[in-house]
């Protein structure tokens, strides 16, 4: 007998509510509620020593972090990105009026491919915005390397790298800046929220400044900035549940573990394994259909699994270069983007947070198999 119950690809890690109420009656009773208050201060000293990061700022989504570190930069003219993301990568590029440049991805791990992003410099480019797919870390030494030869600035979309190191060390920390977004859907999550980590002092200030209308104090505003701070109701409910992401991010690891074994012998199914040296966070679980070898195409097996109530998701397809603000770019044509257009037109995220159950985690793999 099948369960009617859906099984969807992610559930939100929620605190603990009668923990969240007290943490609520001390703002009410503090009545401090939002402009970088004492929740929203603890969290981003909670979230710096978690992340082993030495300055974050907390914002109210992750796209606004994207937009705002562009800003900061002064950034201009070109950038060179991937299409293969989420739509916020390539729409911050654009709210500052920058051209995108998209350059194909590496098959192996989904992220920008370091060996084609010089052939895509011009005079106008000023930076990379590579992202961190699914979490696995990007060859961030090479992609320094050809930036520090062309003097161009690099900023990580990490949205999906919460928590990741190399070698012991936060991969946050790579690049001039790194963004994260705590949307629900993510391994930590604010209901939304986001953040932007840096290395220095100096960029904290110029970033606090900027998600504050650009005050840098009572009658001061030293740029065009924008309104983009976390309250303190968000940042509570984050202290929270930052206590139960290590044991969120074991049982999804459990979950990557259990459909790895189990798929490892489907004929058509490929998925990616663990990278020596990375502490994962298991964010994701995307498998990658070969239609000839499974007998079926990624997109028969996607409606056969929502017929079942199994709901995967098409991460990342269609490709944002695909689009209509972005198609019409040279750098967006399919022949220009080969890899990108393989892995979306093949990929399915399955079902993948720290709530499955071992049966959900059958059920699933029982509609592949
Ligand atoms: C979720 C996500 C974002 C945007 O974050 P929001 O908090 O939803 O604004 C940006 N980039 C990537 C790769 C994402 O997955």
């Amino acid at each position: 007998m099948e369960s009617n119950e859906l099984i969807t690809v992610t559930s939100p890690l929620l605190p603990d509510l009668a923990e969240l109420n007290v943490l609520l009656e001390d703002i009410w009773n503090r009545k401090w509620i939002t402009n970088s208050g004492y929740y929203h201060k603890e969290l981003e000293k909670a979230l710096c020593e978690y992340l082993k990061v030495p300055y974050i700022s907390l914002f109210t989504n992750g796209t606004l972090p994207l937009i705002t570190s562009l800003q900061a930069l002064r950034i201009t003219g070109e950038v060179i990105t991937t299409p293969y993301s989420f739509v916020a990568t390539t729409h911050s590029l654009w709210w500052n009026g920058i051209k995108p440049v998209f350059v194909d991805i590496d098959p192996q791990t989904g992220n920008i491919d370091p060996d084609k992003i010089e052939a895509a410099i011009t005079l106008k480019t000023t930076a990379i915005m590579p992202v961190h797919v699914y979490g696995k870390p990007c060859d961030t030494k090479r992609i320094q390397e050809i930036a520090d030869k062309y003097g161009l600035k690099v900023i990580y979309d990490a949205a999906h790298a919460f928590g990741v190191e190399v070698g012991g060390e936060s991969i946050l920390n790579a690049g001039d800046m790194s963004t994260l977004s705590f949307h629900a859907t993510k391994v930590f999550n604010t209901i939304e929220g986001g953040a932007l980590v840096m290395h220095d002092e100096q960029t904290k200030k110029r970033i606090d400044y900027l998600k504050n209308f650009g005050f840098a104090g009572e009658t001061e505003v030293v740029a065009p900035g924008i309104n983009s701070k976390m309250d303190e109701v968000r940042s509570a409910y984050g202290l929270l549940n930052l206590k139960q992401t290590d044991k969120a991010i074991e049982a999804r690891r459990h979950v990557a573990v259990r459909y790895r074994e189990a798929l490892r012998e489907v004929d058509g199914i490929t998925f990616m394994d663990d990278m020596p040296g990375v502490k994962h966070n298991y964010s994701y679980f995307p498998i990658f259909v070969d239609a000839e070898r499974y007998g079926m195409t990624r997109d028969e097996l996607y409606f056969k699994m929502r017929e079942h109530n199994v709901l995967g998701r098409r991460y990342f397809y269609p490709l944002i270069s695909t689009f209509s603000t972005y198609r019409g770019l040279e750098s967006a044509t399919p022949e220009n983007l080969p890899n990108a257009h393989r892995m979306a037109d093949s990929v399915i995220c399955l079902p993948m947070h720290h709530a499955l159950s071992d049966e959900d985690i059958e059920k699933v793999l029982e509609q592949i198999k």
